[in-house]
């Protein structure tokens, strides 16, 4: 058993390729000390993988990643170490998913408008049932050959902007952060180089924030050694992980950053104290 960690991982529950049970044999074979699921918006890949771990396992971490909006910006957020039975938190997590299909909903309608003859149904095959993003309506607008790629969907109809975009409905920054300290857990700033989210700090740091993620695949060394410091001089939690989706290149393989488990203790011994 190795003493490294992965703290970004998704499931086909929200957009990542592997089902649960595809996802705990591939972290089997990394041999890592311990992993979160941080879907996005949703726990049901969380729950599902509990419900498979067997002795010798690497130790599942409670995670998820919130869509938060500020300033136009959608700043993600991850939650660790929060009880995930926690009533307050699921219903929140409920009503979030309801509006997401509600704006998936109101998506189709515009394609229909625009004669792309698509049905809400056939965006929910592909989403399992759960959280459903724009990756989902993509597929299906592709799926129906309204497009020659998935990408050219985004380009040409649901890409920001575009017109048949209709913006989330996310969270608040305090809404989030107080949410994650209820259910008992710590709140994490996620890939703060990506769109340099991390000139939210501050504001962040202002409303509660415990921590932010140091080690992401986007991260260059140079960003590493910054938000280190950053992480130091404002008395942070640093969390990493590879944010491993299996799809569209999208970041790294799963183990793939070596995060310290020592960074899991601080993590812990934070929650802790919270619920202390
Ligand atoms: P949502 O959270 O439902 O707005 O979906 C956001 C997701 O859509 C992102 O995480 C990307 O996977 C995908 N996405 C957004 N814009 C583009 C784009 N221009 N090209 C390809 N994928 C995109
Ligand atoms: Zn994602
Ligand atoms: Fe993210
Ligand atoms: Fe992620």
């Amino acid at each position: 058993m190795d003493n490294r960690i992965d703290l970004h991982i998704h499931t086909n529950f929200s957009d990542g390729l592997l089902s649960p049970e595809q996802l705990i044999e591939a972290v089997r074979q990394k041999k890592l000390a311990a992993f979160a699921i941080t879907d996005h918006d949703t726990l049901k890949g969380y729950q599902a993988i509990r419900v498979l771990l067997v002795e010798g396992d690497p130790k599942l971490v409670s995670g998820v990643e919130l869509s938060v909006s500020f300033d136009q910006d959608d700043v993600h957020v991850l939650a660790y170490c929060f009880d995930p039975d926690h009533e307050a938190f699921n219903q929140a997590l409920r009503d979030f998913q309801k509006n997401r299909n509600q704006r998936a909903r109101r998506m189709v309608e515009k394609l229909n408008d625009m004669g792309v003859q698509i049905t809400f149904e056939q965006v929910e095959e592909g989403a399992v049932g759960t959280v459903i993003g724009r990756p989902h309506v993509a597929e299906a607008i592709t799926r129906a050959g309204a497009v020659p790629t998935y990408e050219s969907a985004f380009a040409r109809y649901i890409g920001d902007g575009k017109p048949a975009y209709v913006p989330k409905a996310n969270f608040s920054p305090t809404e989030a952060i107080d949410l994650i300290h209820q259910a008992g857990g710590v709140a994490i700033l996620a890939h703060p180089i990506i769109e340099n989210r991390i000139r939210h700090l501050e504001m962040l740091v202002d409303l509660g924030l415990d921590g932010i993620e140091v080690f992401h695949p986007f991260h260059s060394r140079a960003d590493v050694d910054r938000l280190k410091h950053l992480a130091d001089r404002h008395r942070l939690l640093v969390s990493g992980g590879s944010d491993y989706h299996g799809r569209e290149g999208r970041f790294g393989d799963i183990g793939s950053q070596k995060v310290p488990l020592e960074c899991l203790e601080k993590i812990e011994t934070a929650a802790q104290r919270r619920r202390e």
